[in-house]
């Protein structure tokens, strides 16, 4: 079957392609990136903030658009916690599916952003793609840059602590192994990853690595962290 790269000679970006989706900062850096994506349970996403705030790790989220909707409270405190939040799709949709609208699935997930009342979000904007479906479409690389998205997240370690059998101990081992200088690290807002991170914390600082955002990972697009929002919440 051909690849659907139809408009893929049009794409003026299309020589830094590999750089568009980007797994890892530089690789010559001592620098990791902790993300966490979708968000389904509330619960496991109060406890994830609160690990990481007690860990002092600076991470990056990519919650669902209408998860995110659906809990604007919960998503407006990650973001006051110091967590910036990056598009992941309003449906969780599989963008290389020709049955998916991409566009409004892009656009969905800003809409549902912008009831947080942050402003405008981060800039330059990233995506990630739902079960990494469609990495290496280029014309999905190209329809996110018409977006202004100034790449796409995707990373070099998943933690897989979805995995029924495995635990912690199991994540924690697996990340050690997989550990790179530069690693962007997949997790979920689930139970086995939330419970590993004292111990992943531990072998990241081992290794001699640092935790920092997408926001000062250095050979990333490079970010504009946003202003902290003005909080309500001071006033009484
Ligand atoms: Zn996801």
């Amino acid at each position: 079957m051909l690849p659907r790269v139809f408009g893929a000679a049009l794409l003026p970006f299309s020589p830094l392609a590999a750089d568009f989706y980007f797994r890892r900062a530089n690789p010559d850096s001592n620098q990791v990136i902790f993300t966490f994506d979708d968000g389904w349970i509330p619960q496991q996403v109060e406890t994830a903030i609160e690990q990481l705030v007690r860990l002092q790790i600076p991470a990056d989220f990519f919650p669902v658009g209408r998860v995110m909707e659906q809990n604007l409270n919960l998503w407006k405190e990650a973001a006051d916690a110091g967590f910036e939040l990056h598009n992941h799709t309003y449906n969780h949709a599989d963008l290389s599916s020709p049955l998916t609208n991409v566009a409004d699935e892009i656009l969905g997930w800003e809409t549902a952003y912008a009831q947080l009342g942050l402003g405008a979000g981060p800039n330059p904007k990233v995506l990630r793609l739902p079960q990494n479906r469609g990495e290496g479409d280029l014309w999905l690389y190209d329809r996110a840059a018409s977006l202004d998205y100034a790449g796409i997240a995707g990373w070099a370690v998943d933690s897989r602590g979805y995995i029924p059998s495995w635990g912690p101990t199991e994540v924690q081992q697996h990340i050690s192994r997989q550990l790179v200088p530069g690693a962007i690290l997949l997790f979920h807002f689930i139970a086995d990853d939330i419970k590993a991170l004292p111990e992943i914390v531990d072998t990241v600082y081992q290794a001699g690595l640092e935790p920092v955002s997408l926001a000062r990972a250095v050979g990333l697009p490079t970010f504009t962290p946003q202003p902290p929002p003005p909080s309500p919440h001071l006033q009484g």
